[in-house]
């Protein structure tokens, strides 16, 4: 899944990560014949590279980034009491990553593609949403779930809906957040 270079760091052997816009960092090293980068070397040549895309197969892979803070959660849902917008095709922001637990019952989970995969979600197996992925749910009845969102920075809000637009939706969360079924 391809990822924008957002910055770098070096790690504790100086070697150079790229840190992208989901949240992964991927090392980036100069060590010839093997890897040729010698850009990774000076400051100018990093920033050069500043909006290039890399393949995250961490992404792919589904796994959490590291020192992820926790910023917003949802109120607890259930097959009839799920908000329409959560079942249609919708996605978090850029570095946006989002746990979807199951309390009681099952859910089927989609995602979309690059990845396109489905999953049976329930209260052992919860679902990593993506930043950026459109996604879905399916609650089956009897079903009981909430889902948590977690971010290195500072986000307005978690969802965009891209055939309502970003705005729509932030007013649906915020008329939802005023008859306290989400909390912050
Ligand atoms: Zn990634």
């Amino acid at each position: 899944m391809k990822r924008q270079i957002v910055a770098f760091h070096l790690d504790p052997e100086n070697d150079c990560v790229a840190d992208m816009d989901c949240g992964h960092g991927q090392h980036v090293r100069h060590n010839p014949p093997f890897e040729n980068r010698a850009w990774t070397t000076s400051e100018e040549g990093r920033k050069s590279k500043l909006g290039v895309m890399l393949n995250c197969v961490r992404c792919e892979e589904l796994e959490l980034p590291q020192n992820l803070i926790p910023y917003k959660k949802t109120a607890v849902f259930d097959a009839d009491s799920v908000p329409t917008a959560l079942t249609l095709s919708h996605s978090t922001k850029a570095g946006v990553w989002a746990k979807i637990h199951l309390l009681e019952g099952g859910l089927s989970y989609s995602i979309a593609q690059p990845l396109g995969k489905t999953f049976v979600l329930d209260s052992a197996h919860a679902g990593i949403v993506i930043p950026e992925v459109a996604h879905s749910v399916q609650p089956v009845p009897l079903s009981v779930f909430t889902s948590s969102f977690t971010t290195k920075g500072r986000r307005s809000h978690a969802c965009v809906l891209p055939s309502t637009g970003c705005l729509t939706f932030f007013q649906t969360l915020t008329s939802i957040v005023r008859i306290g079924l989400f909390v912050a």
